[in-house]
C-alpha cells in the first residue's frame, strides 16, 4: 500500500521521486477539498507487476535483471506509458513515474490512465542482441497485463523504436496475430506515427515558447541552455533555434559545451552521431555541467533526468522560466525556491505530454489502420499542447497558484471526477 503523507510531512524537503509525485498529489487533494478516502485511492496504484528477466549473455554466463510495470490508474482509460531502462530503476520510482502519466494524460485530456515500466539495466553495457532478448523477454513477462485496451508502453529514457518493434513482435507472436495498437513509439514502417519521434520536443518548444512570450521575452533572440541531448534534449535544441531561440549551453551525461553565438545544431548533431558525446563539438567551449542550470540564459530547459534542480542549486537559477522536458526534474523544495525567486516553471505533465499526445494519434492510427500525414499530426499536437497550456495558465491565475499547482489540481480533478462518475465496485 503506497504511504500517503500526511499534510505537514508533504510541505518538508520531498527526497525521492515518490515523494515529490505524492507530495504534489496531497498540495492538490488539499486544494481540492477531498477527503481521504478518495486521497488513498488517488494514491494508491492500481496494480503492480514486479518480474525478473533471466538474460542468456552473449557469452553464455546468465544474469537475472529485474523489470516491473506500475499502473496507477485506469478510470479514465487504457493505462499509458513509456519503459525506461536505467540503473537506477526501482518499483519506487516506476511508482512516481505512472503516477505522473495519470495525470499527463488526464490534463491533456488523452484518453488514457497512468502507468510506466522498467528494467535495471545499463543498456550501454549490453550488445544489441542482448537489449533484444532482455526487451522480449520482459514483454513475455508483463504480458498479462499489458495490451491495447488494457496498458500501452512506449519508449522512455535508455529505450527506443527498435525497442518498440521488438515489444509489438513479442507481443503479436505470442497472441497469434500482429496487433499494431499494443504499444507506441514505434517505427513508422511497422504502424508508428509520422512526428511521433519529434513529439515531446515539438511539445516542449510550444511551451517554451508560449512560457517566454507570457514572461514579456521575445523569442527571437532569447537564449536557452538545454540539459540532455537525448530524445528529448536533441529535438528542443534543434527547434528552439529553428524558433530564433539562442541555444548558448547544452549537456549530456558526460559533460557540457557552450557557445555564445548559439550552437549549431548539425554541427553538435554530426559530432554526437560520430562521438558519442557533445564535448569538444567544433566551434564550442568546454563548461561545467553543473554549472548549465545556472546559466546566464532567459529559458532553462532540464530534459534528462529526475532530480536534479534541488534545495541546493535553486537558489543560483538565473534563468526566468524553466520548462521541463524531463519527468521529475526539479524537487518540491527547489520548486518552492523557484517560485520565491520569480522563475516561471511549466511543470513536466505539461511541457512534456506532446510525447504521449502523439502516442495516442499512434494508438487511434493503428487501431482503425488510417494514416494521417506529417501536418495533421503536427497541427493536432500543437492544438492539444497550446489548449492545455492556455488552460494551466487560466487556473493559476484564478486561484493563484503556480503553473504545476495549477497543472496537477486539473489533471487530479479530472481522475477522481472519472472515478466517482463511475462509482466504487462493489
Ligand atoms: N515516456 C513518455 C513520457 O514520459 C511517453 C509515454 C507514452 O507515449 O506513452 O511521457
Amino acid at each position: 500500500m503506497t504511504r500517503i503523507p500526511a499534510p505537514d510531512e508533504a510541505a518538508a524537503a520531498p527526497s525521492s521521486p515518490l515523494d515529490n509525485a505524492l507530495a504534489q498529489l496531497a498540495a492538490a487533494v488539499r486544494t481540492l477539498g477531498y477527503d481521504e478516502g478518495l486521497h488513498q485511492t488517488l494514491a494508491a496504484p492500481r496494480r503492480e507487476l514486479s518480474v525478473s528477466i533471466p538474460l542468456r549473455r552473449d557469452d553464455g554466463a546468465v544474469e537475472v535483471l529485474r523489470g516491473y510495470r506500475v499502473q496507477h490508474n485506469i478510470s479514465r482509460g487504457p493505462a499509458k506509458g513509456g519503459v525506461r531502462f536505467s540503473p537506477d530503476v526501482d518499483l519506487d520510482e516506476v511508482r512516481a513515474l505512472a503516477m505522473w502519466m495519470s495525470w499527463k494524460c488526464a490534463l491533456v485530456d488523452v484518453p488514457y490512465g497512468g502507468a510506466k515500466g522498467g528494467v535495471s539495466i545499463d543498456p550501454r553495457k549490453y550488445s544489441k542482441a542482448e537489449l533484444e532478448r532482455v526487451t522480449r523477454r520482459y514483454t513475455s513477462e508483463i504480458q498479462p497485463i499489458i495490451g491495447p485496451e488494457v496498458d500501452i508502453p512506449a519508449p522512455d529514457m535508455g529505450t527506443d523504436e527498435q525497442t518498440m518493434a521488438w515489444m509489438m513482435d513479442t507481443y503479436s507472436v505470442n497472441v497469434g496475430h500482429t496487433t499494431l495498437g499494443a504499444v507506441t513509439g514505434k517505427p513508422v514502417s511497422l504502424g508508428g506515427s509520422l512526428g511521433r519521434a519529434s513529439a515531446t520536443s515539438e511539445g516542449v518548444v510550444h511551451v517554451a515558447l508560449a512560457a517566454l512570450r507570457d514572461r514579456g521575452i521575445d523569442p527571437q533572440g532569447a537564449t536557452a541552455a538545454v540539459q540532455g541531448f537525448g530524445k528529448v534534449g536533441a529535438g528542443t535544441v534543434e527547434l528552439l533555434a529553428a524558433a530564433g531561440v539562442r541555444v548558448v549551453a547544452v549537456s549530456d551525461q558526460y559533460g557540457a559545451v557552450r557557445c555564445e553565438d548559439g550552437v549549431d545544431f548539425a554541427t553538435l548533431s554530426a559530432h554526437v552521431a560520430e562521438t558519442g558525446k557533445v564535448v569538444d563539438c567544433p566551434g564550442t567551449e568546454a563548461m561545467d555541467a553543473d554549472e548549465l542550470l545556472l546559466s546566464d540564459v532567459d529559458l532553462v530547459v532540464p530534459a534528462a533526468v529526475q532530480g536534479v534542480l534541488t534545495a541546493q542549486n535553486a537558489d543560483r537559477v538565473r534563468a526566468r522560466v524553466v520548462v521541463e522536458g524531463a519527468n521529475g526534474p526539479t524537487t518540491g523544495e527547489a520548486d518552492r525556491i523557484l517560485n520565491e525567486n520569480g522563475v516561471l516553471v511549466a511543470p513536466d505533465i505539461l511541457a512534456n505530454a506532446g510525447g504521449v499526445i502523439v502516442s495516442y494519434f499512434e494508438w487511434v492510427q493503428a487501431n482503425q489502420a488510417y494514416w494521417w500525414t506529417r501536418e495533421e499530426v503536427a497541427e493536432r499536437l500543437e492544438r492539444r499542447m497550446v489548449l492545455a497550456w492556455e488552460a494551466v495558465q487560466a487556473a493559476a491565475r484564478e486561484h493563484d497558484l503556480t503553473l504545476r499547482e495549477a497543472a496537477t489540481v486539473l489533471a487530479v480533478k479530472r481522475v477522481a471526477e472519472a472515478h466517482r462518475t463511475r462509482g466504487l465496485y462493489p
